[in-house]
């Protein structure tokens, strides 16, 4: 069949493809049913449609010149990819059916797809979700990423203490990439720069003297929801050159050229588990550069094949969106590129660079704001450090313009650091190569326009702009939540799967009890498959009548996993002492990896494993508290985790988190927040009415005001809970056989000038777990806000989202696929099927 005809009927002949895949793709006895080679044949059978359909989607992108997007990010964590396909394709039914005659259901057939752990948390999940949005508002979005061999670390806990175990998700191969090595690039690396002059007379550079690496790429399909529109994600990998060898080799050290492979590969062997703080390894330079320069190189020759070597209209053509400051290299490469390859001049390189980059800031924390040694940039990259150094003189220039004789300013805005050694400040670099600066949700915007990039703002107040961060509302709820997409559609309709706003339907059945009561049993049943993962995982038992209080996201102090523990304990001591007046019933469920140098993390997850230990032993708790660390938190098991939460902990240091998507996935399947007024908790706060969330804390002005004078162990003196909960930690109640180890923990707890503020914010943070208390036991009341929560979600779909990038920077449109095309829906804010 061909592949128009595949893609007109993407339902039938199902079964047979299967049988198809499984006998003669992949060679495999018919008899029995592996799971495992049955999910591989399934996936064969769903990626040929997805195949048919992408020609299509390729062919309606060339025909019409709209500008293209290209989506530059060192991370997309995308999960799971075969439920989603199924989904969005709607051939779930299908698929079904066909896998009854191999007694099989798809579920079991579904655990068998490892997650594409291809980032560290909400950044790289960001990514993956704006691509699924792209692919189903018919943008022509591409991602440009890097195929790591080994992704997010497993983490698994031996004695309560995280252990780190090798991801090696391509061991069984990767049905859904498919390599191009047609379209391999070649990126430089070392050497040196070599001055000449053209015949006209003109001066040139080139790169010369260089180690050259190979670039591969690996295509995966991003099929939209039910338009037909299946985007691309290209995903790099490192290969040597034949030449990297041939030296070597003719130098008569055959197996030292072989070895030397190894280097070239190396550069996508392993992603960096660091999240929101620099490692500052030379590797990942090269990483980065390696993803910059292939794909500018990748979009360079697509536009020259097309257009020959005329770039006047390029930049009306192309976006490229820098997801963070690891992919800015490519401001000064694209100049490179340009000038040194396609003979601009500086201004024409500069007005398209200019005209094309824009930069997403994703944090505002000091350790996670990179910068690159000058000496490590001249030796790896020096034809791009000549110039980023031309770009920052260029730009002094006009900031010494305007601000005549204004030496300090100068010297805050250089894109070089000069003391204590020099650097290359990366984000300024993204700002002055872009004309767009973004960051994630309007406190976080804010908080970067009057800190951190005031001098930025003050010079070129235009480029920045707000894109409050969402999720997919596939994945994060018709997917990941049957039973209340169900409840959803029986009430208002479908079209919310592709119009999230459309949920607003709910709330004037919030105070209906029938429904109310529907929606609780939604919440209860799925309550029950969060308990068995629990149990599985965990070894212990939750109980469907108590409150599911969970919080999971990557261990990090500002996270302050450590004030959720402050106050699990704070319970144990209160039913210790018998007072339980007012008091509900908590499962507590906290989970997340800690990066594997950072110390104080990986102490609170044991801290979090000894107060379970101590807690789940005593009869006492089994009534009132329960607590559990849930290992390996990542897509798959959030997929189970929100849906069955009741209470969502987002309670990171005012200022600290940027925007927060966890926040979203929980409010999307009607879970109640107890939240600071940080990142995206606000907009979620007055969506969903004040009355409808849980505040407490500091705000970020006076985190600011009163961290320096912030003295912890006034406020715990002053404080008798407090005091309680700091002397069970001090005096080694919850490790009685491991003398000393929480003194890191509660040192940092009481350290002058805190600046995560955990003792500051305990007794608002307790308080309002009281409220909590309260409202959880007027089921009624609970119901009403899980419900409004769900209701208010529309918002934060990552559609709006991109809906604003789409408008307010890239400036593009849609190129939705023609309707007489297969499965062909209405797109986003249409009636979906
Ligand atoms: C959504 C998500 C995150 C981000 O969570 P935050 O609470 O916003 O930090 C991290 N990891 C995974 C696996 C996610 O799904």
């Amino acid at each position: 069949m061909n592949a128009e005809k595949l893609a007109a009927r993407p339902q039938s002949g199902i079964g047979d493809d299967l049988q198809r895949h499984y006998a003669l793709t992949l060679g495999r006895d018919d008899a029995g049913c592996s799971h495992h080679y049955l999910y591989q044949a399934l996936v064969l059978t769903v990626r040929d449609r997805l195949v048919a359909q992408w020609r299509v989607t390729r062919e309606r992108y060339q025909r019409e010149p709209v500008k293209a997007v290209n989506y530059l990010s060192l991370e997309f964590l995308m999960g799971r990819s075969l439920n989603n396909a199924l989904l969005n394709l709607d051939i779930q039914p299908g698929v079904r059916e066909a896998l009854q005659a191999w007694a099989c259901d798809l579920e079991a057939v579904e655990d068998e797809e490892l997650d594409a752990g291809l980032g560290n948390g909400g950044l790289g999940r960001l990514a993956a979700c704006f691509l699924d949005s792209c692919a189903t508002m018919s943008l022509p979005v591409t991602g440009y990423g890097i195929r790591y061999e080994y992704g997010m670390f497993h983490q698994r806990i031996e004695n309560g203490y995280q252990v780190e175990f090798p991801d090696r998700w391509l061991r069984h191969g990767n049905p859904w990439e498919i390599e191009c090595p047609e379209f391999t690039r070649r990126v430089l690396f070392g050497g040196r720069t070599e001055f000449y002059r053209e015949s006209d007379g003109s001066q040139r550079a080139r790169w010369v003297d260089t180690h050259d690496v190979l670039a591969i790429p690996y295509d995966i399909p991003v099929p939209g929801y039910r338009n037909g529109t299946v985007n691309t994600l290209r995903l790099w990998k490192a290969e040597a050159t034949d030449e990297f060898d041939l030296e070597e080799f003719n130098a008569g050290s055959y197996t030292d050229a072989v070895a030397a492979k190894n280097q070239a590969e190396q550069i996508t062997m392993v992603l960096y588990p660091n999240d929101a703080s620099e490692a500052g390894k030379e590797l990942r330079l090269r990483q980065q550069y390696f993803l910059a320069s292939a794909s500018l190189q990748d979009v360079l020759q697509q536009w020259i094949a097309r257009r020959g070597n005329d770039f006047s209209e390029f930049a009306a053509h192309n976006a490229f969106q820098l997801n963070d400051t690891h992919p800015t290299v490519a401001v000064p490469e694209l100049m490179r590129l340009l000038m040194d390859l396609h003979g601009l001049d500086w201004d024409r390189a500069w007005a398209i660079t200019t005209g094309t980059m824009a930069y997403t800031n994703h944090t505002l924390l000091p350790e996670a704001l990179e910068v690159w040694s000058v000496s490590l940039f001249g030796e790896l990259l020096p034809r791009l450090l000549d110039i980023i150094y031309e770009i920052n003189a260029r730009f002094l220039g006009e900031v010494a313009d305007r601000w005549p004789g204004d030496i300090e300013r100068q010297a805050r805005m250089s894109l070089i650091q000069e003391a204590p050694e020099p650097v290359v400040r990366m984000a300024y670099l993204g700002i002055v190569g872009s004309h767009s600066v973004n960051g994630v949700a309007a406190l976080h915007t804010q908080l970067l326009k009057q800190g951190l990039f005031r001098d930025f703002h003050a010079f070129s107040p235009e480029k920045f702009n707000n894109k409050t961060n969402g999720v997919t509302p596939r994945r994060w709820l018709a997917h990941c939540n049957p039973r209340l997409k169900a409840l959803l559609s029986d009430t208002v309709g479908n079209a919310w799967i592709g119009n999230l706003e459309q949920l607003a339907a709910l709330a004037p059945r919030a105070g209906d009890a029938a429904f109310t009561e529907r929606f609780l049993a939604v919440k209860r049943d799925n309550k029950r498959d969060l308990a068995e993962l629990v149990e599985r995982e965990c070894g212990i038992r939750f109980d469907l009548d108590m409150m599911f209080d969970v919080q999971v996201k990557r261990i990090h102090e500002y996270k302050r996993q450590l004030l959720n523990v402050l106050h699990v304990i704070h319970v144990y001591d209160r039913v210790q002492r018998g007072d339980t007046d007012g008091l509900h019933p908590r499962c507590v469920l906290i989970g997340g990896k800690a990066a594997p140098g950072y110390a104080m993390a990986k102490r609170i997850i044991k801290l979090v494993n000894n107060v379970a230990t101590v807690v789940n032993r005593d009869p006492r708790m089994r009534d009132w508290l329960r607590i559990a660390f849930v290992p390996d938190y990542r897509v798959s098991t959030m997929e189970v985790i929100c849906p069955g939460t009741d209470l969502s902990e987002q309670i990171s240091t005012a200022g600290k988190e940027a925007s927060g998507t966890g926040n979203m996935k929980f409010m999307m399947n009607g879970a109640v927040t107890i939240g600071t007024l940080d990142g995206a908790n606000i907009e979620i706060r007055e969506a969903v009415g004040e009355d409808n969330f849980f505040l407490f804390g500091l705000t970020a002005t006076e985190v600011e005001a009163a961290r320096q004078s912030c003295d912890p162990s006034a406020i715990i003196a002053g404080d008798e809970d407090l005091a309680r909960v700091v002397n069970l930690l001090e005096c080694g109640h919850f490790n009685l056989l491991e003398g000393g180890i929480f003194e890191p923990v509660c040192a940092a707890l009481r350290a002058p000038g805190d600046p995560w503020m955990t003792a500051a914010d305990f007794r608002s943070y307790v308080d309002a777990q009281r409220r909590v208390d309260a409202s959880f036991a007027d089921r009624r009341a609970w119901g009403r806000m899980s419900v409004l929560n769900t209701a208010f979600s529309g918002r934060f779909s990552s559609d709006r989202t991109i809906a604003q990038y789409r408008d307010e920077i890239w400036r593009t449109r849609a190129l939705p696929v023609s309707a007489h095309s297969p499965g062909v829906g209405p797109a986003v804010g249409g009636a979906a099927p």
